[in-house]
């Protein structure tokens, strides 16, 4: 899941990483060359370990700085009695002793490319750009001490940026279902998106997955549109042992939606779930329908299924659902086949409403609760 977001982001790290590294390591060349120079001018015998001195002022002056809680020694201030660096601090220390402070230039390039890159991976607009800024804010200033600083900073900058898109306020459903079961209520939950999205297929996993968890759901075939849709939520309730509430097609949704309410209250079930047609987000009529059903049973929560694999198209529908129907939740199916993770990174934050799951395979059990955590750790993690 998400690898080629995973490799943009790490292949960012290392490109930061090396170009400020290169930079360094030439001023750094650049620098002695000059000092050496400069001490050949004064008539100094011994150039070698002039700019070396000069180097550990500075490195000490710094420690004093920072209160020096370090436990290493204090060094004399000796030319000759100053010890060799070891191995480890030449390689780290020294190659940055002279802290450099990144600026905006050393990374505006390759942010760019990063945005490019996001662009092409179906990273909405508005979410690569914030994710671009909020690096470089978190970069631009940073003084670097060690070698690693940079890629430790890069990796921590990108990791802050994608926490910050994925932040998006969520609702417990065990907690709503509990709480309209002490009123002695169903939740009811209405499923909105296009046809094809994994809309029937998502409901019956939903429906498993509270049935693991104890509770009785049932569903209303509201999409009377289109008569496979009844069949096909049918054959899934069947499967999976469901009670589904059907009318003939062309039937009123609303009075399927309004039938099932009943049938839950007075059978004492926890959770009414909702299909809907799923015709294209521009038909007025479609957004008209679901606003009927709105009006007659008032849903506790309108879901949103879309496609992980349409990538922006699924964004644009999140849109629309929520602009005419005010959408709580995202359900994102077809997750295990998207390598880009631009859906999935972009949806929450452009509707500001969380994913509450993924869909992750054909069969019923392939659901998964989505938190942000998870996701950060799916595109930072080893
Ligand atoms: P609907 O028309 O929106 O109700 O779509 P369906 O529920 O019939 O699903 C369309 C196709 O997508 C079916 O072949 C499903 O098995 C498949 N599908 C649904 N969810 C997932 C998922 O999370 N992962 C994968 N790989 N396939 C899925
Ligand atoms: P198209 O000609 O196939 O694009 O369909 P239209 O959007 O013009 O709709 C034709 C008729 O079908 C309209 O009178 C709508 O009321 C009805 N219709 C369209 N979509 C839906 C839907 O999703 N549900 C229901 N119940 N009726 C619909």
């Amino acid at each position: 899941m998400f690898e080629s977001l995973k490799k943009k982001l790490s292949s960012t790290v290392g490109k930061i990483t090396d170009k400020l590294s290169k930079e360094e390591e030439e001023a750094k060349k650049r620098e002695d060359q000059d000092k050496s120079e400069a001490a050949q001018k004064a008539g100094k015998t011994d150039t070698k370990k002039a700019p070396k001195s000069e180097i550990k002022q500075e490195e000490k002056s710094e420690k004093k700085k920072k209160k020096s809680d370090t436990k290493e020694p204090e060094q004399k201030d000796s030319l000759i009695e100053e010890p060799e660096p070891s191995e480890k601090e030449k390689k780290g220390l020294l190659s940055f002793v002279r802290h450099k402070t990144i600026s905006e230039k050393d990374v505006d390039d390759i942010l760019f490319e990063l945005e490019m890159s996001l662009l092409e991976g179906d990273v909405a607009l508005e979410v690569a750009e914030e994710i671009i800024n909020s690096v470089k804010e978190d970069l631009v200033g940073r003084k670097i001490k060690r070698k690693n600083d940079v890629s430790e900073f890069t990796k921590e900058a990108l990791k802050n940026a994608i926490s910050k898109i994925l932040e998006v306020d969520s609702q417990n459903i065990d907690e709503l279902i509990q709480l309209k079961q002490k009123q002695g209520e169903p939740l009811k939950i209405m499923f909105v998106g296009i046809n094809g999205t994994g809309k029937t297929t998502t409901i019956a996993k939903i429906a498993t997955h509270f049935i693991e968890k104890g509770y009785k759901p049932v569903m209303a075939a509201s999409d009377t549109f289109r008569a496979g849709a009844i069949e096909q939520l049918t054959h899934h309730a069947d499967k999976i042992g469901v009670k589904i509430i059907k009318h003939k097609k062309g039937a009123d949704p609303a009075a399927v939606a309004f039938d099932a309410v009943e049938h839950a209250k007075a059978q004492g079930k926890e959770l009414v779930l909702v299909d809907t047609a799923g015709r294209m987000q521009t038909n007025v009529n479609l957004m008209d329908e679901m606003k009927k059903i709105q009006r007659i049973i008032k849903p506790d929560l309108i879901l949103f299924v879309g496609d992980a694999l349409t990538g922006n198209d699924a964004v644009e529908q999140a849109r629309k659902f929520d602009d005419a129907v005010g959408v709580d939740g995202i359900i994102l199916t077809k997750a295990d086949a998207d390598a880009k993770g631009g859906a999935a990174l972009s949806i929450g934050h452009v509707i500001n409403k969380p994913i509450l799951f993924l869909g992750t395979g054909q069969s019923y059990s392939d659901i998964m609760e989505f938190k942000p955590e998870w996701m950060v750790e799916q595109v930072f993690g080893e």
